[in-house]
């Protein structure tokens, strides 16, 4: 329920960069807000076992991941609605507000934590073999596929570099993409090129992923782009790696994007062109996209926020300075 209180902090996004955020700041003794989506967890939430996120020899299962950040931030005073944001109405040093349907928040600053999603395919077959030979991060899920042969998707610099990852621990990689030219960086692609083990399938789009009796990614199918012939190929795992959607939507028009749609920030720091707005995690970071690297971000992000709250004096409403000056 939102009311006339004044929040020090809202975060907007329930993953690893947002509840490490509140971790820190409810330890700040900042009481932050979080709106952590209807589907709290992020990437994490879709994902098995975890296993090169730090403190966790033996791995961890992704869900597991984030309902411990979440019970950290909460054992310290963090408080959660769990539902989306629907709008924001952000201010250069002012008073920001945040919506949920109808109900609105207001703070003195706002931490945003959108993330961002995976780009698909939108074939049969992936969304249902997520997990289970499907996978939309190399680097997260390369280990898994020892020995299989596999195949990556998509002709940028993020196949390039899951299929430079995943090759380490793959039999045989084919890098699909469904054109000749590659949007991949020369230095990437030569780099790719030099691994022994990777070939290149072009122009091939992906069709079908199709699962075997086990109930696991068995085959693919794909059409060639110039014959329009189709085949199927036999993989023991597909990285789908054609690229990200931040979750800027939000704050488009408000705060600075790059042209990718990522936030813009004054590096190495987490602050926007809005004093009292930070943002963090992927919805930033287009480059490394990792859950410690986005925790990392969230941890800058709230020391941030402190320091501004610290020492930026709260700002009059329009309403109290009315009444101060009539009295
Ligand atoms: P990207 O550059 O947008 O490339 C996406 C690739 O996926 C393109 O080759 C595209 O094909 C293909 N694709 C998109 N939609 C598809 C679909 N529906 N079906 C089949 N293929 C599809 O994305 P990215 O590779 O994730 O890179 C994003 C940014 O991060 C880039 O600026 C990149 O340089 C940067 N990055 C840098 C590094 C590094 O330097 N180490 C690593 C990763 C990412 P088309 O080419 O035909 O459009």
């Amino acid at each position: 329920m939102s009311d006339d209180r004044i929040e020090n902090l809202i975060i907007i996004g329930g993953a690893c960069a947002g509840y490490t955020a509140a971790i820190y700041a409810a330890r700040a003794d900042l009481e932050p807000l979080v709106i952590e989506g209807f589907q709290w967890g992020g990437q994490l939430q879709n994902t098995t076992e975890v296993e090169n996120y730090p403190g966790f020899p033996e791995g961890i299962m992704g869900p597991e991941l984030m309902g411990n950040f979440r019970a950290q931030a909460e054992r310290f005073g963090a408080r959660f609605i769990t539902d989306d944001a629907t709008r924001v109405e952000l201010t250069d040093g002012g008073i920001q507000s945040v919506w949920v349907n109808d109900d609105r928040y207001r703070a003195r600053a706002v931490i945003l934590a959108m993330g961002a999603e995976p780009k698909r395919l939108g074939i049969p077959g992936e969304v249902e073999l997520g997990g289970r030979g499907v996978s939309t991060c190399g680097v997260c899920d390369g280990a898994f596929f020892k020995g299989r042969d596999v195949i990556v998707i998509g002709g940028g610099d993020t196949a390039m570099e899951d299929s430079i990852f995943v090759s380490k621990y793959a039999d045989k990689l084919s890098v699909v993409h469904r054109r000749d030219e590659f949007r991949a960086s020369q230095i990437m692609q030569e780099k790719a090129r030099e691994r022994p083990n990777i070939d290149f399938k072009t122009p091939f789009v992906p069709e079908e992923f199709i699962a075997g009796d086990a109930g696991a990614l068995e085959r693919v199918r794909l059409r060639n782009a110039a014959t329009g012939a189709t085949e199927e190929v036999e993989v023991g795992g597909a990285f789908v790696a054609i690229g990200h959607i931040p979750g800027s939507a939000l704050v488009k028009g408000q705060v600075d994007l790059h042209d990718n749609g990522y936030v813009k920030v004054a590096e190495p720091s987490t602050r926007t062109n809005l004093a009292g707005v930070f943002a963090i995690g992927d919805l930033v970071d287009h480059t490394y996209r990792q859950a410690i690297t986005a925790a990392g971000s969230g941890c800058r992000g709230a020391l941030d926020a402190e320091w501004y709250l610290r020492d930026t004096p709260p700002a009059i409403e329009p309403a109290e300075a009315e009444e101060a000056s009539v009295s």
